[in-house]
């Protein structure tokens, strides 16, 4: 019987790169990428970065061109949603009939959480996760004099400080007592909000927005997001706070795998399983699965790559090697923007380093932590005064 192939759903970056790949590790059967949007496959970080400024041309988002997927022999379908798997039969339902797959991918990513407001303000209210959202809130940020965002978190810092250098009024309400409380050390988020305040962005701290009050041309729900888990649910694939998959992204359900935002896995970096939204984490999971469906069936070893993060705020670039669990002590070196390296630790292993404006160190910490790398202790960080001298000395 001729075999049906990989069929993905979601053309986003985990559904994009594992088709790529597939095709690099001289997989030959039929591949088919399935996306709902209209737009070639696209990078998202820009939107609320340099497309949302303006500096980057909507040309420049797709990952390909759109011959590159004739030419890899890659049937693209966009503008198309999947509304129902079937493991059993082992088929996906779409507008356009039936199709059968071998192996199937889901890497239906994440979408933003939603809270309710009030409906004078509905149609000035924006969310952004696709080129759409941010089309539409670039189109409005050019109208508007007032900004307000909700959620002091990575896009809606991202988005403050692009309006912010656009010269809009920027207001941002966060509810906890510091910006990416969820996210970042106490010494990151001090240095950033100083950043923000220098450009004129209100930042209020313990503040929930009150929408009944809320006098702004544009409001920005920035609040993180949830996984696109649907579609699995209904087939019967095991999900909890996102599509659960084992150490070799393999879902319940034979031969079906998911990947990127809307998965939930483990890593040696985390206790248990964690759902992690980053590119890097997409470009990889999406990486070993097509290790798997094109290998010839040899053992292949589980996720272990070293996740890592970026945000782009005014000239500030902010990057997180590997990942911060509670209870890790932590060792600062530098001040402020230009420099900073906050360096965790658990049990005396490095695990994790913060970085603004640092990316020697943060490269060097992705390498010291890969798998099979000794542990990095803070004696060994004292010793050497730098991770890229740590590095340097183990060559
Ligand atoms: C504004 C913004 C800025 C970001 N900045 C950074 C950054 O600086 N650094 C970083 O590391 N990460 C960043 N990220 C996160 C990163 O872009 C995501 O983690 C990554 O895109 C996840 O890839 P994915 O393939 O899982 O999901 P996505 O890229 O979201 O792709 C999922 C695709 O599946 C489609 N889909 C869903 N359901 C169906 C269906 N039933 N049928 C067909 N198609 C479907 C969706 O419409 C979407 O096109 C940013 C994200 C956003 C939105």
């Amino acid at each position: 019987m001729a075999d049906s192939g990989t069929v993905i759903v979601g053309a986003g970056q985990a559904g994009y790169q594992a088709a790529a790949q597939l095709r690099l590790k001289g997989y030959t059967a039929p591949i088919t990428l399935i996306g709902d949007e209209p737009h070639l496959p696209y990078q998202q970080p820009p939107l609320s970065k340099a497309y949302l400024q303006g500096e980057l041309a909507g040309d420049r988002l797709p990952f390909r061109p759109e011959a590159f997927y004739p030419d890899k022999d890659i049937e693209l379908r966009l503008g198309e949603a999947v509304t129902a798997i079937d493991t059993a039969a082992r088929t996906i339902t779409t507008a356009a009939g039936q199709l059968a797959y071998q192996h199937l991918i889901i890497a239906t990513g994440g979408a933003p959480r939603r809270i309710p407001v009030p409906e004078r303000l509905e149609d000035r209210c924006f969310t952004l996760k696709t080129r759409d959202d941010a089309d539409a809130l670039g189109a409005a940020l050019a109208k508007a004099e007032t900004i307000a965002i909700v959620g002091a978190g990575f896009i809606g810092l991202e988005v403050a400080a692009t309006a912010a250098k656009a010269g809009k009024a920027v207001t941002v309400y966060e509810m906890q007592d510091r910006i990416l409380a969820r996210v970042a050390s106490p010494a990151v988020s001090a240095a950033l909000d100083a950043r923000h305040r220098e450009a004129g962005v209100d930042l209020r701290l313990n503040e929930g927005v009150d929408f009944d009050s809320l006098d702004a041309d544009i409001v920005v729900l920035g609040i993180g997001g949830v996984p696109v888990q649907g579609l699995a649910e209904t087939a019967g694939i095991g999900c909890d706070g996102g599509i659960l998959i084992d150490a070799h992204m393999r879902t319940s359900a034979p031969d079906v795998f998911a990947a990127g935002d809307c998965a939930r896995g483990p890593t040696p970096f985390w206790e248990g399983s964690i759902r992690l939204e980053s590119v890097q984490n997409a470009i990889d999971q999406a990486n070993l699965i097509a290790e798997q469906i094109a290998g010839d069936g040899t053992d292949i070893a589980p996720y272990q790559a070293v996740p890592w993060f970026w945000s782009d705020q005014y000239e500030v670039k902010y990057q997180l090697a590997g990942l911060i669990p509670p209870g890790t002590t932590h060792v600062q070196k530098g001040e402020g923007l230009d420099g900073m390296a906050i360096y965790h630790f658990a049990d005396d292993r490095l695990v994790a380093c913060e970085t603004l404006g640092n990316g020697a160190e943060h490269l060097s910490a992705r390498r010291l932590l890969e798998h099979g790398s000794a542990p990095v202790s803070p004696a060994d960080l004292e010793a050497a005064g730098s991770l890229k001298a740590v590095f340097k000395a183990r060559r």
